[in-house]
């Protein structure tokens, strides 16, 4: 390699350009991604500080313009120079640019808006009342887990430790041990504003050397949070993905929370997955990298059980006198065979009931927001649809306006694909039948049947929708948690992490709903969704139940969350896994081909499902597809998608590289978009 692209200094526009210096001879051994340099720059060639990003043996333009490096940079950092070698991983892994990796990884320096008021998240906490508390003394589990996972060294720990359990406390004695040492670690949390507890209680023991990356901040304020963690001002990073990205020094612990959670995929390019990411980041500063959950991911258990994970357990519930609450599976075809037609089971009813008449409190969890799922004509059975996507519009209990009169009135369609809105048509547009109407329930129906049904009850809904407000969150588990509510209902916003003692109820209105997804994850995803709910009941001394309602009680699914076996759900689930070939038994890249051109689009996903399968059938990869994805258009963008399955991930990043490639040179001006999935 005689040539490197250095970028000068790190800034906005210095990321978008790259600028090629030729390689001294004695500077070749040294010279590498990451690396920082001082390289000759603008008039008088002054010499400038820059970081190598990438080597190549040519140049595309005249050599005899290209500068020599002039030396390496003394005050290299140890941190930046990790995340640049992050950001060529990103690029190659996911398949981005090196411009958009760049971007992604490193600390990008922008102004602070004048007048945007910066807003300390740990102050907000602190604000919140929380103040400061005892360590509480760890109980064996604990401590068995602690000195497991310090004791492990080059590879990372995975922590399965049930609801309640006390994982947050293990977090908090392996900080402490990292800030005695002087190292730093960054905790991942899925998303900041539905886990404001944990972000509580971490920064209720740890004081102020802890900082939060809030995804609410402005890139500015980001930045700034950054910069005090490069100069050492804080130890303790908590924020959501893009927090493994923090520039400590000395980093010397990960812990990634919740692991098993989507919200850990990215899904801007760098598709990265940061547990992935992680494993790189602890691998380059020498860090330990500890994954935690109640329900890991089928992929991070199987690493632990091949050995390439370490494994802590931990299986009792920590707090004095909490106990694992009893869950109750209500089949709802019975239910409606006894001419029950409510939403609520008749044991979810009597005990709900109870605890009203117990001053105790219930949550109430079901998958769908606005008032019903869809809305169709009784007669001739027409579904109302978006014109821009294929998908069925959701009944909303809001408020609008009538665009012909200027009328307010209730209840409005939308789209929760685009966003496209209108009003609920008081006749079939098909057939002009009076008898059209919305079916299926979502939180806002739910939570007129709760108030209808338990008048007098004291209810909160929580979902995407009531929540549009900033700070709207932490206003609503506040008051919940403050008892100045019965009820509170909600979407999986509300089954995070949360530990409010005064609940002993949970009921799971609808188990089905995440089981009949087109998606070969989707029977884990229940059961960690099942798991996670049931997890919020019977935290404190009190009692709690569990009513989980569903019209396929047999699935394994929901046999096995109610009867809490992770270990059985694992066994049952690999074999479907590796009957059916799908990761982690297999690799499994999904390209996503797009475009608003529906020709266009048969054609270019017709020949590349060819080129694929011609240059893959050498190296014995299976091709699926093209086939339509499960919404074919959304926003009027059409969507296909081609599966390719091999044992080896190398093997379908290369042939992804060259599918990139063919778009590229055969599709030029014309547009069709490329995005991939590997797992
Ligand atoms: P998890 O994250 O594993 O679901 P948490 O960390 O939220 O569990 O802990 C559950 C409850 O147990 C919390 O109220 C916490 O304060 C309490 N707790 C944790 N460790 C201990 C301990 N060693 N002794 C007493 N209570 C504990
Ligand atoms: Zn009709
Ligand atoms: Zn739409």
């Amino acid at each position: 390699m005689s040539y490197a692209k250095v970028i000068i200094d790190i800034s906005a526009e210095a990321i978008d350009r790259a600028f090629t210096y030729r390689i001294p001879d004695e500077l070749t051994e040294m010279v590498r991604p990451g690396v920082r340099v001082k390289v000759p720059f603008g008039t008088g060639n002054r010499l400038r500080n820059g970081y190598v990003i990438e080597l190549s043996e040519t140049v595309d333009f005249d050599e005899s313009k290209v500068k020599d490096i002039a030396g390496l940079s003394p005050k290299a950092m140890k941190a930046t120079s990790d995340l640049i070698e992050i950001a060529t991983f990103m690029a190659r892994e996911y398949g981005s640019t090196l411009n958009q990796a760049l971007v992604t990884a490193l600390p990008v320096k922008r102004e602070i808006r004048k007048n945007s008021r910066r807003t300390d998240p740990v102050k907000r906490i602190e604000e919140l009342g929380y103040g400061e508390k005892e360590d509480e003394v760890l109980n064996e589990e604990q401590q068995k887990a602690v000195s497991e996972i310090l004791s492990e060294t080059g590879r990372p720990s995975l922590l399965y430790g049930i609801t309640g359990s006390g994982k947050t406390r293990v977090y908090i004695e392996l900080i402490r041990r990292m800030q005695k040492e002087g190292k730093q670690t960054i905790v991942l949390i899925p998303e900041i504003s539905l886990t404001y507890q944990t972000v509580n209680e971490l920064a209720s023991h740890l004081g102020q050397r802890i900082a939060v990356l809030h995804s609410k901040l402005t890139e500015g304020e980001r930045y700034e949070q950054y910069d005090r963690a490069q100069k050492g001002e804080i130890d303790v990073m908590v924020g959501a993905r893009s927090a493994i990205f923090t520039p400590f020094e000395n980093l010397g612990l990960i812990i990634i929370d919740e692991e098993h959670e989507k919200a850990y995929i990215s899904d801007t390019s760098p598709r990265y997955d940061v547990r992935e990411v992680a494993v790189r980041r602890a691998e380059l500063s020498g860090a330990k990298l500890l994954l935690g959950s109640a329900t890991p991911s089928v992929e991070s258990y199987k690493k632990a059980l091949d050995g390439e994970y370490s494994l802590s357990v931990m299986k009792k519930r920590a707090s004095w006198g909490a106990r694992l609450p009893e869950i109750i599976v209500s089949d709802m075809r019975d239910e409606l065979a006894q001419g029950n037609k409510n939403v609520f089971s008749l044991k979810l009813y009597s005990l709900i009931c109870d605890r009203l008449e117990k001053g105790e409190q219930t949550m109430l969890f079901l998958n769908r927001r606005g008032y019903a799922g869809f809305v169709s004509c009784r007669s001739c059975g027409f579904v109302v649809k978006c014109p821009h996507c294929d998908v069925s519009l959701t009944a909303h209990n809001d408020w609008y306006r009538d665009p012909d009169t200027g009328v307010r009135k209730a209840a409005l369609l939308s789209c929760h694909y685009c966003g496209y809105t209108a009003p609920m048509p008081g006749r079939c547009p098909e057939c002009g039948s009076k008898f059209i109407a919305p079916f299926g329930t979502g939180t806002q129906k739910l939570e007129q049947a709760v108030k209808r049904t338990f008048p007098g009850a004291r209810v909160l809904r929580m979902d995407a929708d009531s929540t549009q407000a900033k700070d709207a969150h932490e206003k609503i588990l506040s008051e919940f948690r403050n008892g100045n509510a019965d009820i509170l209902i909600g979407t999986q916003m509300i089954v995070k992490g949360h530990d409010f003692p005064n609940v002993t109820l949970v009921g799971i209105v609808a188990a089905d709903q995440s089981i009949n997804v087109p998606d070969y994850g989707a029977a884990e995803r229940t059961y960690q969704l099942l798991t996670q709910a049931s997890g919020r009941a019977g935290r404190g001394e009190k009692e709690g139940a569990v009513v989980i309602q569903s019209y396929e009680p047999s699935h394994y699914a929901i046999q096995m969350a109610a009867g809490r076996n992770y270990e059985d759900f694992y066994k049952r689930e690999m074999g479907f896994r590796k009957l059916m070939k799908y990761p982690p038994e297999v690799s499994l890249l999904s390209v996503r081909l797009q475009s608003e051109d529906e020709g266009l689009l048969d054609e270019a996903s017709a020949r590349a499902a060819g080129l694929l399968t011609e240059q893959g059938k050498y190296v014995g990869v299976t091709v699926i597809g093209p086939c339509e994805a499960g919404v074919y258009r959304v926003n009027d963008v059409y969507r296909k998608v081609i599966y390719l399955k091999h044992e080896k991930r190398e093997i379908l990043l290369k042939l992804r590289d060259t599918l990139q490639e063919f778009i590229r040179t055969e599709y030029k001006n014309r547009k069709i978009f490329l995005n991939y999935d590997i797992k």
